[in-house]
């Protein structure tokens, strides 16, 4: 049963509205496909509006812009209790809503709680330098937000994908235009009522429930945002960064896909290497930008690996995501799963070897079974494009050196991870390995003091970290001439 929606409406200068078409679109229960909600509709005509209430609050006269930068990190800790006390519910929520197990979601709203946090407290350490500039000058620069900011949010993980982005955002003294995943928009609408009870003045953060190529494309066109965040597909954040540049020059966070190396070398511990391997593609379905969508196994223990690979497959207990039980719910949406389906096809016509899985599960709701493939080939299409789901690759490699060239060749560069008892292996492998993230003897181990992005085509910018709000920051240099007066 869906838990209780209490927002379905548009966040704009905190009031709750309707679309000014009246149109509203349908949000789904993954798990069986019916119908739990009916969504404001926001287009174009949405997004000016949330665009000038936003504007108004960054305005320097605004409540928001007057406001000490403790009191920022004071109101972001508020934020961040208000979703520790509902966590159960947004958990609740998204899990139904999205499709995530309930425990994985849980731990991930915990983690939003951290990332709210850790945002908090930079509010106020934005500083500036002091600056020994040449002749009689003295220097210094300020670190100013750099104005209204679009934020446009995946479908995958929207609790803590909406969380960290405001928060940052927040912490630098910008204000926000949401723009949820039209397939999950309820928790972002849910999170915008538990900020206007933190205190968040009116306008400081709007949300705009919508479509992509409408209310997305209209942010990322308007000429009074200044920067944009997004977190999808390689294929719109091309788009995004093309928008980027028409009507003005806005900044842009793109935190896009991944095709990433997890290598297990001869010496790893085995069960270890089989247990993150498996939770690196098969967590949440497997639709995380950090999956580990290639496993590079050493041939000396290429066999091993691959029987107990299949065995916890195999052993993944597969059910209604809101089971505690249960480790693996259905995929997002019909369209996803039957992506995932004609990737697999794809892996079987092309000569990779189909141990376990492959299969829709049921005719209800959108599951896949956990898929393993051994024997696959950098040529073929699962081996180079990026599948987002329960489908792990096996791959057979002799040398290091070899392996971190096949694990290089690929235009994405988000994560890696490599299993081994060598210092030495690893270490090589982390320096020359092409990726925003490198994980020796784990993998998925990101938390909020750890900076998050992608090398190449995974994108443009890092999120999380001490340094993630720079991205929504300005430097100025004040320059003061201090004539000679000895
Ligand atoms: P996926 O392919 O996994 O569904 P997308 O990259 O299409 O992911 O979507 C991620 C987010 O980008 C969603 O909020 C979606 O509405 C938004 N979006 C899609 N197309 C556009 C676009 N042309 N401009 C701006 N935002 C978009």
């Amino acid at each position: 049963m869906a838990p209780e929606i209490k927002y379905t409406k548009l966040f704009i200068n905190n009031e709750w509205v309707d679309a000014c078409s009246g149109y509203t679109f349908a949000a789904y229960a993954p798990h069986d496909g019916s119908v739990i909600a009916q969504v404001a509709e926001g287009d174009r005509a949405d997004i000016d509006l949330a665009v000038t209430a936003a504007k108004a609050a960054f305005h320097r006269d605004s409540k928001w812009r007057l406001l000490d930068a403790s009191a920022r990190g004071r109101l972001l800790n508020k934020f961040a209790d208000l979703i520790q006390r509902d966590a159960q519910y947004l958990g609740e929520l998204e899990c139904c809503n999205n499709g995530m197990n309930i425990r994985m979601v849980l731990g991930i709203v915990q983690k939003g709680v951290n990332g709210a946090r850790y945002a908090a407290s930079l509010a106020d350490k934005i500083q500036g330098d002091t600056i020994p500039a040449d002749g009689d000058l003295f220097s210094y620069t300020l670190k100013q937000p750099v104005g209204v900011c679009g934020l446009i949010l995946p479908w995958n993980a929207p609790i803590l994908m909406f969380v960290n982005k405001v928060c940052t955002a927040l912490a630098a003294g910008c204000t926000v235009v949401v723009k949820p995943a039209e397939q999950t928009p309820l928790t972002s609408l849910a999170l915008a009522a538990l900020l206007k009870e933190a205190g968040v003045p009116a306008g400081v953060v709007n949300v705009v429930t919508g479509f992509g190529p409408d209310a997305g494309a209209a942010l990322t066109h308007h000429p009074d945002v200044a920067k944009i965040s997004f977190t999808g597909s390689l294929e719109v954040g091309k788009q995004i960064q093309q928008a980027a540049g028409k009507a003005n020059l806005k900044r842009v966070t793109l935190e896009l896909g991944g095709k990433s190396p997890l290598v297990i070398m001869n010496d790893a511990d085995l069960n270890l290497a089989v247990t993150w391997a498996a939770h690196g593609v098969f967590g949440n379905q497997g639709q995380m930008c950090f999956a580990a969508s290639r496993t590079f196994v050493q041939s000396g223990i290429y066999d091993t690996f691959v029987k107990k690979a299949v065995e916890f497959a195999r052993n993944i207990k597969i059910g209604n995501p809101s089971d505690p039980n249960v480790d693996h719910g259905p995929q997002v949406d019909g369209e996803i799963m039957n992506r995932v389906l004609a990737y697999i096809e794809k892996g079987k016509k092309e000569g990779a070897r189909l141990l376990t899985g492959g299969n829709r599960i049921g005719t209800t709701g959108y599951y896949v079974e956990p898929t393993v493939f051994a024997d696959v080939e950098d040529h073929m299409t699962i081996a180079k494009e990026e599948i987002f789901g329960p489908v792990q690759c096996i791959f057979k490699f002799e040398t290091l050196k070899e392996v971190i060239d096949r694990a290089n060749n690929t235009n994405y560069g988000l994560a890696s991870g490599i299993f081994t008892k060598n210092i030495n292996d690893a270490l090589h492998f982390s320096k020359h390995v092409e990726a925003g993230n490198v994980w020796i003897n784990t993998y998925l181990a990101s938390t909020a003091q750890t900076p998050f992005g992608g090398f190449k085509d995974s994108g443009v910018g890092r999120e999380k970290g001490v340094d993630c709000v720079e991205e929504y920051l300005e430097i100025k240099t004040v320059t003061i001439s201090l004539p000679k007066t000895f």
